[in-house]
């Protein structure tokens, strides 16, 4: 699969907006979008004409995929299958994304981003009901357990994230056991709690085409 070995920080750039995909250095100012808050390049400055339709719907899909950390071929899996569960499309792409393994592990503070809780689930540091599981996209159910392996309960960054969790509040639909390094998914996420702004009715629009 493709991967983005690009800055991360140009991605939130482009987007002129904060996607928290560097961890603590986010919620620090050192945070490329407070420093320079247009997006990069030569003409980042530049004036730019109004978007048209496709343009706001094209950015916003761009910035959610961004945010999650996913590929085109795998966001619009994840569209494909939202659009098949009952309800409001928009809803269950979210909902879908954030039942994901890694973002769940990230949520928990098991990590301090998605790209590092990635790398933990990959490198088989989480555990869903006590066996270890290495696929990021794995999706969760009501009542499974998350939790960090015990041999890697001594990782210095896993610790670290977990001690600063409280700056990011975990949503109400996880509940986080801190001293057992687990968590357990006690309902479906909650689309009030995604506090970033996401209009995920211009992605429905685009994919809708
Ligand atoms: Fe985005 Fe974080 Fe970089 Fe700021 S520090 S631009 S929020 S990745």
């Amino acid at each position: 699969m493709a991967r983005y070995r690009g800055s991360v920080c140009r991605l939130c750039r482009r987007e002129t907006q904060k996607l928290y995909l560097k961890g603590d250095r986010c919620y620090s100012d050192k945070c490329a979008v407070e420093r320079r808050a247009f997006p990069p390049g030569q003409h980042g400055q530049g004036r730019r004409g109004k978007a048209s339709d496709y343009g706001l719907q094209l950015r916003e899909k761009q910035k959610v995929k961004r945010m999650y950390g996913l590929a085109e071929k795998q966001f619009k899996l994840t569209y494909v299958k939202a659009a098949r569960i009952k309800g409001v499309t928009g809803q269950n792409l979210l909902m879908l994304l954030e039942l994901r393994l890694d973002n769940v592990a990230y949520r928990l503070g098991f990590a301090s981003s998605r790209i590092q809780a990635r790398h933990w689930v990959r490198h088989g540091h989480i555990t869903i009901n006590g066996k270890r599981v290495d696929i990021p996209s794995a999706r969760l159910k009501v009542g499974d357990v998350v939790a960090v392996r015990e041999k890697s309960r001594e990782i210095a960054q896993i610790k670290a994230s977990l001690e600063a969790v409280a700056r990011r509040t975990v949503p109400s639909w996880l509940e986080l056991d801190n001293a057992n390094f687990s968590g357990s998914v006690k309902a479906l996420p909650n689309r009030e709690e995604l506090t970033l702004p996401m209009q995920e009715q211009l992605i429905v629009e685009l994919y809708s085409k």
